[in-house]
């Protein structure tokens, strides 16, 4: 790939410019954490339980 800010080329996966200090963005990351979100219904799971 090349810098779109000053023509440098760069390896395919460089997320800055050494050159120019352009960033790009960052590829794909992986699906958004759910972990949260289950965790928190486990706890809420856990103190809510009644007994
Ligand atoms: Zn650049």
């Amino acid at each position: 790939m090349e810098c779109y800010n000053c023509g440098l080329k760069l390896p395919a996966d460089a997320d800055r410019c050494p050159r120019c200090g352009q960033r790009f963005k960052p590829r794909e990351q992986g699906p958004a954490p759910a972990e949260k979100t289950s965790l928190s219904d486990r706890i809420k799971g856990l103190f809510g339980k009644p007994q």
